[in-house]
């Protein structure tokens, strides 16, 4: 234990850690509970002292962004008490470089200044998520992010051009580049996206930006199926060139938990559909993208594939229908699920894997699926559920059994367990299970190699 009485904390203590306040102790879904002392350096300088310091006491540390990670990746509950090196305090935007489209944050800086920032200077930083103003830029990194427009301009692992960091040992990496071509042999950003703290604390990132859409077309439609949505999906891609920024499918399970937990969220449409998607596109001044968008709809409508389409004509609108997307985890958290997945399919194996899912999940009980996400990355959150006016703890014992079938299925499918969130402490034995077992030897590998003592975020990932 990691304690004012023991030695390893006689070590650290010019650190001025303190004990952590529970909120750094939680996760979003109330899965796990950390223990361990809380430290805030404020300076690069500061990190590498706290990890030279820790490397020597064989202390471990879990770095701390925003707290919103859905894995546990963030909080550690067993083994030695660790040390939560949250970068909070380093929350500077250190340069826009408009002509460039480069915007330099620190990592602690939460996602939704960055955005801010580069609003502020005519540009935008497309990173989209529910969690944008709490997650930092070092968590997004750390987990590789996705989120709402992935689709259009890809996962954080896209839009950093270089991070700076400190390694275990407490030396400095100095790697916040904006070159867009660098091919001087391995990168140490793209190991770091994605290693949810357990290679390297990162300090500051190099953030692309892009010029803002002056033109955005926002549209609610049901659809008959997800086979329907993916062929509306291609359409609209062909009619527009590719300028979809969003396509998100909602099922009609989503919109009975709002309708029942969040009455006064908008319906738009009632009685709720099976399926809906939320459709949005951008382009510049004059791009006639609206035409084409509804010329993708039109031809949706004669195949059959969508039977009525809500065009947003407001700001206000708009904010209604992505305020219903958005608002579906946290109806789930009301609702209570049984055991939730965010996994990923190849697109085209998404209508098999809906089909397939309800049939295993029927095959266990009369559990009600919840399938949302981000359908134009292949992503789904398939979240399962008791059956209505039952607690989701008398159906805790199939959490086991539920989880493994989705995950056998998402496997023979070609897809991923996990296709956003991360691995972190609660999906380290599906990583073990179904990863690529020369992959998962790399890994560890790598992770020998650059943490020998073992002090980044132990017990995660692997
Ligand atoms: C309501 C809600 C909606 C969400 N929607 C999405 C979504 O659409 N898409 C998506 O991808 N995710 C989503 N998430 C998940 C979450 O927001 C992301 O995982 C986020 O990227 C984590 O950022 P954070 O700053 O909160 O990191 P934390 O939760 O603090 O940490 C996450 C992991 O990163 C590590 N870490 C944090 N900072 C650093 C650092 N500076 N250096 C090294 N490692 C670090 C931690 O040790 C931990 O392993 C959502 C979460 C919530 C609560």
């Amino acid at each position: 234990m990691l304690t004012p009485a023991t030695p390893e904390f006689a070590a650290i203590n010019g650190l001025r850690a303190m004990p952590a306040p529970p909120a750094y102790l939680e996760d979003p879904r109330d899965i796990a509970r950390g223990h361990g002392l809380l430290v805030r350096p404020e300076t690069t300088a500061e990190v590498a002292h706290i990890l030279r310091v820790c490397a020597q006491a064989r202390v471990g540390v879990v770095p701390y962004g925003g707290g919103t990670g859905l894995v546990g990746g963030q909080v550690a509950g067993d083994g030695p008490a660790p040390l939560i090196l949250s970068l909070e305090r380093m929350a500077a935007i250190r340069t826009v470089d408009t002509a460039a489209g480069i915007l330099v944050a620190e990592a602690g800086a939460p996602l939704a200044k960055v955005q801010a920032a580069a609003g502020g200077a005519g540009q935008l930083f497309p990173l989209s998520l529910a969690s944008e103003g709490t997650a930092h830029v070092g968590g997004i990194l750390a987990t590789n992010a996705g989120g709402v427009q992935v689709l259009r301009y890809g996962m954080a692992r896209d839009l950093c051009l270089g991070v700076e960091s400190v390694l275990p040992d407490g030396a400095i990496h100095h790697g916040l580049t904006g070159l867009r071509k660098d091919n001087t042999g391995y990168d140490l950003r793209h190991l770091l996206i994605g290693s949810e703290g357990t290679l390297a604390v990162i300090t500051a990132a190099s953030l692309r930006l892009f010029p803002r859409p002056a033109e955005q077309v926002t549209v609610l439609a049901p659809v008959v199926s997800p086979v329907a949505a993916i062929s509306l999906l291609s359409r609209l891609q062909d009619e527009t060139g590719g300028l979809l920024t969003a396509f998100e499918l909602i099922s009609g399970q989503g919109l009975h938990f709002l309708a029942k937990v969040m009455p006064r969220i908008r319906r738009i449409f009632d009685p709720a559909p099976d399926w809906m998607v939320l459709v949005e596109a951008g382009a510049g001044r004059d791009s006639g993208i609206e035409a084409a968008v509804s010329r993708g709809f039109m031809a949706g409508m004669d195949a059959g594939e969508t039977l009525d389409v809500r065009v947003a004509r407001s700001g206000r609108q708009r904010t209604d229908f992505w305020t219903l997307r958005e608002s579906l985890p946290a109806a789930n958290r009301v609702i209570g699920a049984v055991s939730s997945h965010d996994i990923s399919v190849p697109i085209n194996a998404v209508p098999e894997f809906v089909d397939r899912g309800a049939d295993v999940i029927a095959s266990l009980g009369p559990l009600r699926i919840n399938c949302f996400g981000h359908l134009g990355d292949g992503n789904l959150h398939y979240n399962i559920f008791p059956p209505e006016g039952e607690a989701a703890s008398i159906w805790l014992p199939l959490r086991g059994e539920v989880s493994e079938a989705i995950y056998q299925l998402v496997a023979d499918l070609g897809g991923s367990i996990s296709a956003e969130h991360g691995i972190g402490r609660f999906r380290r034995q599906v990583l073990a299970r179904y990863a690529d077992p020369a992959k998962l030897a790399a890994m560890r590998t790598i992770k020998a190699a650059l943490d020998p003592a073992g002090i980044m975020n132990p017990g995660a990932v692997l």
